[in-house]
């Protein structure tokens, strides 16, 4: 949403409001974009992939219980009462989408992007998948198998992305500065990163 957009506009203008009557403080405004933008956000789920990558045990308890391990870390943000991650591997590649509306597991993505609440990818995604996610750049050949998840408000999914070629010398953090949001909904593969002084 750009500065100037009427939706912007018209948030401002309420935001105004509800501070003049005393409604709502500024403080409380920042603190609520704070959350969701600094301590929510998809580096929560970053860190859980970069984890289960170096870890194998913590890899099986994630794809087995992954409510469990949100509830023990005590990520805010919410929507995560039954979470569900699902594991892409070079046979089978997962994405996730919510047909009904936009229920997406917010204490470890952040907020949805928009495009996961657009109708067309709702239906699309589901019709035609191999086609959608090649339009958002994921292109997969014919031997791997799609599964697409649909969210509900019982259940969210979140994708496990495989690790990126190139990778083996990087520790849990920098592993997790890799991991997209987009690669966790499944519609993102992660390139491998180029190793200084080795050419491709
Ligand atoms: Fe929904």
């Amino acid at each position: 949403m750009s500065e100037e957009s009427p939706q912007a506009i018209r948030a401002e203008a309420l935001e105004s409001i509800l501070i003049e009557k005393g409604l709502l403080t500024a403080k409380a405004v920042d603190d609520v974009i704070a959350l969701y933008s600094e301590r929510v956000g998809p580096l929560n789920g970053a860190r859980l992939v970069a984890r289960a990558w170096v870890d194998p045990q913590f890899k099986k308890q994630l794809l087995t219980d992954a409510t469990s391990i949100v509830e023990s870390l005590g990520f805010e943000g919410g929507q995560v009462e039954k979470l569900v991650v699902v594991e892409n591997t070079d046979k089978v590649h997962n994405a996730v989408v919510c047909t009904l509306c936009s229920c997406y597991p917010w204490a470890v993505l952040g907020l949805p992007p928009k495009w996961y609440k657009d109708p067309a990818y709702r239906s699309r995604i589901v019709m035609e998948p191999r086609q959608v996610l090649a339009e958002m750049g994921v292109g997969l050949g014919s031997n791997v198998e799609i599964q697409v998840w649909d969210s509900s408000a019982e259940i969210r999914y979140m994708v496990l992305p495989m690790r990126p070629p190139g990778t083996q010398n990087l520790k849990e953090e920098q592993l997790a500065e890799l991991v997209t949001r987009d690669s966790m909904i499944g519609v993102e593969v992660l390139v491998g990163v180029e190793v200084p002084g080795e050419a491709s």
